[in-house]
């Protein structure tokens, strides 16, 4: 298939294929800008119905990093890893082993971490062959381990700010928040929604996870396919990307999106599409860079966990900057956090 006039290509710097016949591993890495440092984002391993979506995920997620990475302040480009999951590549520490093989094989060109489908544990098994991997537990006070809490206190500190924003609302008690899969991100941003005395409504389509969030959080529980038509205040995607479409835009009723998965909006113009339904729009990679900002902290030794959090709880101000912008210009919430980006990887190149 071809890359250079793929839809999604966007001047990537550079794409790579890996297979491994005795771990079955088939990945691609996309380094999508090395300007403002080695190109970071985690990996992402997921059944897809074809190597052409695959590359497409890879190509649209490297993007979002290197965008996440930029405005969120820290020294490192974007890049993303798909490892492709098959009946023939069944996740095992052999296969990660071979992942650790190809990240490192590109010599720090690209940092890997966790994303969908992988887990602390089987960055260990990377961490066996390269030095380019982050998000493995520390010790002490350093900054590190699993990102998924600190991309769901991003996202909770983001919502503060957009229903602040677009409902006037200085607190979450009260306010409906439904949130789309409770995986790693959304059971720990479910805990801090109920702390701060939001009503929890719930979908996944993996009956365990659910069945943790039940046992422990007073939730209201709706099918994977109404959950996002809920009669609620904020919607929070947590799952996978692409919710945010021609068709699903129009029945949306809740006033605010803020949520954790990446590429949220099919396309852009479906940015415009919530803007003109005045339902405000937390651009993704700003709310959902919780995460990357503790891998880096880990990556260059230079934070402890108590300047992360200082750190992560700053993408509260950066939304409110993009809210008012936006309320002031009349202009799109994705279209300002992407003109911001690309500003500054201009500045860093
Ligand atoms: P995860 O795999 O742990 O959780 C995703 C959950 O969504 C799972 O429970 C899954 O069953 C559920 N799900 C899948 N399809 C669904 C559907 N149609 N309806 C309802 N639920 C569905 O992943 P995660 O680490 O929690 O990440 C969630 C999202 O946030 C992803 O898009 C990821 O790329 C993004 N993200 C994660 C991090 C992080 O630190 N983990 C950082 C930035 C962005």
């Amino acid at each position: 298939m071809g890359v250079f006039d793929h839809a999604e290509f966007d001047n990537h710097e550079s794409l790579h294929y890996f297979q491994d016949e005795s771990s079955g591993l088939h990945a691609i890495i996309a380094v999508h800008s090395t300007a403002l440092g080695p190109a970071a984002g985690g990996c992402r391993r997921w059944t897809y119905a074809s190597d052409a979506d695959a590359l497409t995920d890879a190509l649209r997620l490297s993007r979002g990093m290197t965008y996440k990475n930029a405005v969120a302040g820290l020294r490192f480009g974007g890049g993303k890893a798909v490892i492709l999951a098959s009946k023939n590549a069944p996740k095992s520490p052999r296969l990660f082993a071979a992942y650790g093989r190809a990240v490192n094989s590109l010599g720090g060109r690209y940092i890997t971490a966790e994303d969908v489908g992988c887990s602390v544990e089987d960055m260990r098994h990377v961490r066996e062959q390269t030095e380019f991997v982050s998000g493995l537990p520390q010790s002490g006070s350093s900054a590190g381990g699993d990102p998924s809490p600190w991309t769901a206190l991003g996202c909770y500190q983001g919502i503060q700010a957009a229903v602040e924003s677009r409902l006037g609302a200085d607190s979450l008690s009260g306010i409906r928040v439904a949130v789309q899969g409770v995986g790693h991100v959304g059971l720990h941003l479910c805990r801090l929604l109920h702390e701060a005395g939001a009503e929890l409504i719930v979908a996944d389509v993996n009956e365990d996870n659910l069945a943790l969030v039940r046992s422990e959080l007073p939730v209201t529980e709706v099918a994977p396919s109404k959950l996002l038509y809920t009669d609620v205040d904020v919607l929070a995607p947590c799952a996978l990307g692409n919710v945010l479409t021609s068709s699903t835009i129009p029945k949306i009723r809740a006033k605010v999106i803020a949520g954790a998965a990446n590429n949220q909006l099919a396309t852009a113009k479906d940015g415009e599409r919530l803007a003109k339904r005045d339902i405000l729009y937390a651009p993704d990679y700003v709310i959902n860079a919780g995460g990357i900002i503790s891998v880096a902290g880990e990556y260059y030794g230079s934070s402890s966990e108590d300047e992360v959090r200082a750190d992560v709880c700053r993408i509260r101000e950066r939304l409110q900057t993009i809210f008012d912008e936006a309320k002031s210009s009349g202009r799109p919430t994705n279209e300002l956090a992407d003109e911001l980006a690309r500003n500054l990887v201009a500045a860093g190149r």
